[in-house]
């Protein structure tokens, strides 16, 4: 069981079970989102979320085509959560908000292609230019 929250504590959510995947990404609207080099999410089946409180919405359209909605407090403006239509079912938790992210292993870096070069990373972890070909596996 996770748990986590914003800044201000008006958003929080619990999530059951383990990440499907937990992902850097250097791409420049997580840059913007984030206010700083890359975002790590750990994405998770919608259904294993409950959230507390009502965060706010952006959606925008991304590269590929998909709609990209971000959630985000509407008191303090921490992102919260990512969900994209090229990924149904699946939700990504911004990792810093869960409240022990220590335990989290990122496996992979992706938009490698804009990482910055202040942005130093683990050169052993998979790192890809763009975003890979990756879906989530059946039956999670
Ligand atoms: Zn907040
Ligand atoms: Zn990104």
């Amino acid at each position: 069981m996770w748990t986590g929250r914003c800044l201000c504590g008006a958003c929080a959510y619990t999530i059951k079970g383990d990440p499907v995947v937990v992902a850097h990404c250097h791409c420049l609207d997580c840059q913007r989102l984030s206010g700083a080099a890359h975002t790590t999410g750990a994405m998770f089946p919608e259904a294993a979320v409950t959230i507390t409180g009502k965060p706010a919405s952006f959606a925008l359209t991304s590269d590929a085509g998909n709609t990209v909605t971000r959630l985000f407090c509407h008191t303090c403006g921490s992102p919260l959560f990512g969900t994209n239509t090229g990924m149904p079912g699946f939700m990504t938790v911004c990792a810093g908000t869960l409240d022990n992210s220590e335990t989290l292993s990122p496996q992979v870096a992706v938009f490698a292609r804009t990482r910055r070069g202040w942005d130093a990373m683990d050169p052993s972890l998979p790192t890809f230019e763009g975003q890979p070909s990756w879906k989530p596996p059946d039956g999670v």
